[in-house]
C-alpha cells in the first residue's frame, strides 16, 4: 500500500493531470518456471517409436525409460500414444535404459520423424522449433542428450554463418550470480527515468490484429515477470492490458490506427515505427478476414475492410519533421522514453545519428530475417542490409560521433536463441527485440498461414475468437517465462565462458566471433 502510494505521488511529478486519473493498479507475475506441456496431445518430435504386434504389454520399457515416454494406465489394456517429445534418441543407446534393446520381445523399432522434412524452414530448422518448444515446456536449455542442433541455422547466411570464438578455458571463474544481464533503456541524461531492463531484450510489436489479445497479454504478463517490455505493435491497446502499463511499449506507426493521449500517456516507452524490416517500402497490411468486429472498433476503422499502413510517415521527410514528432510525445507524456524504430536502409548510421539529435533515446534497427508469414518472401530477401552488417555499421559510427554512450541501441529481425541474442551484442548492439520465437513458445510450426482467412490454425495468429481461444493465458504467459529463463541460463553460459560480468561488457566485442565465410579459424564448441 506504501509503495503504491509512494508510485503515485513519485508519478504525480512528472505525469499530466488527467493521465493520474487514469492510472490502474499494476498486476505483479512471478518470474518461476513450472512445466508447460504442449497443448496437443500428441508433440511433433524427432524420434518415432513405432510398437510392433510383438509386444506382450509386459511393461518393461515403461519402467526402464526415466523420461516418461511409454504410458500404460492403470486399468487399461493397450499403451496410450506415447511422449515421443521427451524421448532422448538414440543418444539413450549409451546408457542402461535403452527400452529398444531392453524389450524382451524386440517389439520397439526407432525411426527418425518423417514430418521433419517438411517442417521449417532454412531460419528456422526442425531442431530449433523442437528446442524452443522444449524451452517453453521445462524453462531449461534442452539437454545435449536430445541432440538437437539449435544454435544455429541452415540458412547459409546472417547469424547462421557466425560462430563464438570461446577461449578453451575461461580467464576468470565465476558463478551463475555474478553475471549481470541487465541493460539501461535511457542513456542521454535527460531528467526522464533511467529505466532498466532485466534482460537485453523484449517482446516485439504485435498488434491486436496480426495475433490474439490471448498472445498479447501472454507476451506481457512474461515482460513483467522478467521485469523487460513488450510492444503492442500498431492497433491499439486492449483495456485489459492496462494492469500491464509499466511493462508496454505502445506504438504510433503510420496508419495511426489506434493512436490516442490516453494509451501514449499510460506508459513509460513510446515507438515510432518508420519500417519494418522484413518488409521495407511497402507498409503494413493487415488482410479483411483478419478485421473481426472487435479489432476494427478498436483500430476504430470498417469491420472486414482490409487496413494498410501506407509507407512511410507522410508527415516526415526530415529529421526536424521526426523532431517535432518526439517534441509532441514528450509534451504528452513527460516520463516516457522514446523509440524509432527503421530498417536499414544503406544510410542507416546517417538515420542513427538524425534520430539521436531528433530527441530519441532508443534507435530500434529492424533487420529482413524476421517477420511471420504476413511478409512476402520477395521483400525479406531482396530489400535492406542484412541486420549483421547494419549493427556494425551504426555502432562505429555513433562510436565516432562520440555519442554511442548516449543511445540505446536495440536491434530486431529474425533473432531466434540466446546465441543470436549474443552475438548482435557482440556485433554492437545493447540489446534485441525478440517476437517469432515467442510464437514459436507457444506452439507456432512455421506454416506460413498466418494471413490466410481466419489466421493461425494453432490460435495464435489470429483475432477470430474460437480459434483464439485454443490458447489459454496461464499457459501462454508460462511458456514465454520458461523460454526467458531458459534464454538467460543461455546466455549467462555465454558469458561465463569469456568470463565476462556483465552484458554490456560483451557489446562491441566483435573480435570474440568469427564469420565462417571470410575466417580460417577453426570453430569452438
Ligand atoms: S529410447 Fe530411452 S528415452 Fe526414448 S523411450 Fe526408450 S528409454 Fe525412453
Ligand atoms: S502456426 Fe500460426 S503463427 Fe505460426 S506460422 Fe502458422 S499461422 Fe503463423
Amino acid at each position: 500500500m506504501e509503495g503504491s502510494l509512494a508510485r503515485e505521488s513519485a508519478l504525480k511529478e512528472v505525469l499530466p493531470e488527467n493521465t493520474t486519473k487514469t492510472l490502474v493498479p499494476q498486476v505483479e507475475v512471478e518470474r518461476v518456471t513450472r512445466p508447460a506441456p504442449p497443448r496437443y496431445r500428441n508433440e511433433i518430435a524427432k524420434y518415432i517409436i513405432r510398437r510392433s504386434n510383438d509386444c506382450t504389454l509386459c511393461g518393461k520399457c515403461a519402467e526402464v525409460c526415466p523420461h516418461g515416454v511409454h504410458v500404460l494406465k492403470p486399468g487399461y489394456k493397450l499403451f496410450s500414444a506415447p511422449h515421443l517429445n521427451v524421448c532422448a534418441g538414440p543418444s539413450c543407446q549409451r546408457t542402461d535404459h535403452y527400452c529398444i534393446d531392453l524389450c524382451p520381445n524386440k517389439a520397439l523399432q526407432m525411426v527418425e520423424n518423417p514430418m521433419l522434412k517438411a517442417m521449417g524452414d532454412y531460419r528456422w530448422t526442425p531442431e530449433m522449433l523442437m528446442a524452443t518448444w522444449r524451452m517453453a515446456e521445462t524453462g531449461e536449455p534442452p539437454s545435449p542428450e536430445y541432440g538437437c542442433d539449435y544454435e544455429t541455422g541452415a540458412s547459409e547466411g546472417g547469424f547462421d554463418r557466425l560462430r563464438f570464438k570461446f577461449p578453451e578455458k575461461p580467464p576468470v571463474e565465476l558463478r551463475d550470480d555474478e553475471i549481470d544481464t541487465s541493460i539501461v533503456l535511457n542513456r542521454r541524461d535527460d531528467g526522464r527515468p533511467q529505466v532498466k531492463i532485466d534482460v537485453p531484450w523484449y517482446g516485439g510489436g504485435m498488434s491486436f490484429g496480426s495475433v490474439s489479445n490471448v498472445v498479447q497479454l501472454s507476451k506481457a504478463r512474461a515482460a513483467v515477470a522478467f521485469n523487460t517490455f513488450t510492444c503492442t505493435g500498431e492497433g491499439g491497446y486492449m483495456e485489459r492490458m492496462k494492469p500491464y502499463d509499466d511493462h508496454i511499449i505502445t506504438q504510433i506507426a503510420t496508419g495511426l490506427f489506434g493512436v490516442c493521449e490516453e494509451t501514449i500517456q499510460r506508459v513509460r516507452i513510446v515507438e515510432f515505427k518508420y519500417a519494418q524490416g522484413a518488409k521495407p517500402g511497402l507498409g503494413g497490411h493487415l488482410l479483411a478476414d483478419k478485421v473481426t468486429p472487435a479489432v476494427a472498433k478498436m483500430r476504430e476503422t470498417v469491420l472486414g475492410i482490409s487496413l494498410f499502413s501506407p509507407f512511410p510517415f507522410h508527415s516526415v521527410y526530415s529529421i526536424e519533421d521526426h523532431q517535432k514528432h518526439i517534441d509532441w510525445i514528450k509534451h504528452i507524456n513527460r516520463r516516457a522514453l522514446i523509440s524509432t524504430k527503421v530498417s536499414t536502409p544503406n544510410d542507416v548510421d546517417m538515420v542513427a545519428v538524425g534520430s539521436y539529435s531528433a530527441g530519441t533515446h532508443i534507435v530500434h534497427l529492424d533487420g529482413g530475417y524476421g517477420g511471420t508469414g504476413a511478409a512476402p518472401d520477395i521483400a525479406k530477401k531482396n530489400i535492406a542490409m542484412p541486420i549483421e552488417y547494419g549493427i556494425v555499421k551504426v555502432h562505429r559510427f555513433l562510436t565516432d560521433e562520440g555519442i554511442r554512450d548516449k543511445v540505446t541501441l536495440i536491434v530486431s529481425g529474425g533473432l531466434r536463441t540466446p546465441h543470436d541474442i549474443a552475438k548482435a551484442i557482440a556485433l554492437g548492439a545493447d540489446g534485441v527485440v525478440v517476437g517469432t520465437s515467442e510464437l514459436v513458445a507457444l506452439g507456432c510450426i512455421r506454416c506460413s498461414r498466418c494471413e490466410s482467412g481466419r489466421g493461425c490454425p494453432r490460435g495464435i495468429a489470429t483475432t477470430d475468437p474460437e480459434l483464439a481461444g485454443d490458447v489459454d493465458l496461464e499457459w501462454g504467459t508460462q511458456r514465454i517465462i520458461n523460454l526467458y529463463s531458459a534464454w538467460r541460463k543461455e546466455l549467462v553460459d555465454i558469458l561465463k565462458r569469456f568470463g565476462m560480468r556483465s552484458v554490456s561488457e560483451l557489446r562491441g566485442r566483435t573480435d570474440l566471433l568469427m564469420h565462417l565465410d571470410y575466417t580460417n579459424d577453426v570453430e569452438t564448441k
